[in-house]
């Protein structure tokens, strides 16, 4: 099996730059078919590091001016495989090893006022519980020293509701989410005095107001901690009507995301304007929440478009990784909609009566479009045909056009007149509303096997349930032979 020679670099550091400096060196042997945890291993037994106390991470530059790059599973390991076999000069990609404690990665044995050395080849300190400790060090390249850190201490959710001086906040992210909520709480406005990486300062938005907040990073660290507080107004502000300036729907997306992730949860934005109401005591309107609700969902799943441009990339590396696979991706010119027109009408209960007629399709986007709508006298065959008439002469006749409505006689006969080569289908809702309709007894029993035929995409396979319908009532599957159920 062929192999790879690697470079690596290790008991060094990395600096502001992002350049790993005062490594020592070692060489090894990679194969090109392994797995992330057999370069773990390898790399571990070449140094002499102890896996079961100590973890390490695994980092390359691709070009000179780059972020480092990790590996960190499989398909990072087949990447950096990739990359050596095009340059396969011993020098070239060497790998960058940082070793880590694994109790500071776990963070379950730290107690509160446990005092934490901080080593300075130590370059993350991650976890996933919102509990524990989350500190990632900028590499200052400043001895960090010794201090204490109280677990409890260190606030890592945006629904913490008191801010006191000496408080330590995860990240200046978090704090600053905080903030926000703390001023729509307590009806006021803030503005800004100063934000950078290493501090966060505020002010009321009143000139003449005593109220002030700073905050700023311990030893430049990510870890941000309320140095001043001033928390009492000296201004009228406060007591005047609240504008909502606060609440924006970066804010209130921020809040939902939670309850987002479950995707069969119905969450409307009635009921996050309730909520809201509720958490915040602030009335929101509408379109604002709508807004929050498709930030959030963005924030959760990703732009849809930004999904469909993932795909390129995804064959490539499929390709890469199975060579000899079949792919093909066809784009098409336009983002054309199958022409399919349904057509309903609902009787009129004014003082006219009449029918009201509409036609109506589905977008690219699956959405619905409403073609044209009319009003008739009654549902008769040369009402029909007079809208049909209409309709063509808008609408026109589509290539692979087809007519979908309830099975309306009038519907039916009007439709071969006026699109004699267009095919008609019964809807399948209309047409499980008429079999509700007649049978009654037999329609909870047959609900579910009726949808899984209407979505069947093999015979065998609708065949089969039909064979279920008949055993709940014959009757049924006559009355869906009639109607006709071939396509
Ligand atoms: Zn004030």
């Amino acid at each position: 099996m062929a192999s790879l020679t690697v470079l690596l670099r290790h008991s060094g550091k990395w600096n502001d730059e992002g350049n790993y400096i005062n490594f020592s060196i070692e060489g090894i042997l990679i194969k090109e078919y392994a797995s992330f945890n057999d370069l773990v291993v390898l790399i571990s037994n070449q140094l002499g590091i102890d896996l079961s106390s100590k973890t390490i991470k695994i980092q390359y530059k691709v070009e000179g001016n780059c972020t480092p790059m990790e590996i960190h599973n499989d398909m990072g390991y087949r990447v950096y495989v990739e990359l050596k076999k095009e340059n396969r000069e011993f020098g070239m990609y060497p790998l960058c090893i940082t070793t880590i404690e694994k109790d500071l990665i776990s963070g379950g044995s730290l107690n509160q006022g446990d005092i934490v050395q901080i080593d300075e080849g130590v370059q993350r300190y991650d976890s996933d519980t919102d509990d524990t400790l989350a500190l990632d060090f900028v590499n200052s390249g400043e001895a960090i020293g010794v201090f204490e850190l109280h677990k409890d201490l260190i606030i890592s959710k945006t629904n913490q509701k008191e801010v006191m001086a000496g408080q330590v906040y995860k990240d200046k992210a978090t704090l600053k989410e905080v903030m926000k909520n703390y001023a729509i709480a307590q009806k006021f406005q803030f503005r800004v005095n100063r934000s950078n990486a290493v501090s966060y300062a505020l002010l009321c938005i009143s000139e003449d107001c005593e109220w002030r907040f700073k905050a700023s990073s311990i030893n430049k660290s990510e870890l941000f901690k309320v140095r001043e507080f001033n928390d009492n107004h000296t201004c009228p502000l406060k007591d005047k009507v609240y504008e909502q300036r606060q609440a924006s729907s970066s804010l209130i997306g921020g809040m939902i995301r939670p309850k987002l992730t479950n995707h069969k949860r119905k969450y409307t934005p009635k009921d996050i304007i309730d909520d809201v109401k509720s958490d915040l005591g602030v009335d929101v309107s509408y379109i604002l929440v709508w807004r929050a609700k498709e930030k959030a969902m963005n924030f959760l799943i990703g732009e849809p478009a930004d999904s469909y441009k993932k795909l390129l990339g995804y064959l490539y590396t499929m390709d890469m990784t199975y060579p000899g696979s079949h792919i093909r991706m066809v784009k098409s010119p336009k983002n054309e909609s199958i022409p399919i027109v349904v057509v309903d009408g609902s009787h009129l209960k004014s003082y006219y009566t009449g029918t009201f007629v509409s036609t109506s399709t589905l977008n690219g986007a699956g959405h619905i479009l409403p073609l044209a709508y009319g009003i008739i006298d009654s549902e008769n065959d040369v009402a029909w045909t007079w809208f049909f008439e209409q309709f063509k002469i808008a609408y026109g006749e589509r290539e692979n056009m087809c007519i979908v409505s309830d099975r309306n006689e009038s519907i039916i006969k009007s439709v071969s007149r006026v699109y004699p080569d267009v095919p008609y289908f019964a809807c399948i809702w209309h047409l499980w509303n008429n079999v509700y309709k007649k049978f009654k007894k037999s329609h909870a029993k047959l609900s579910e096997i009726y949808f899984s035929m209407a979505n069947a995409y093999t015979q065998a396979e609708f065949d089969s349930l039909m064979e279920k319908v008949e055993n709940v009532d014959i009757r049924v599957k006559e009355y869906l032979e009639l109607a006709g159920y071939e396509n």
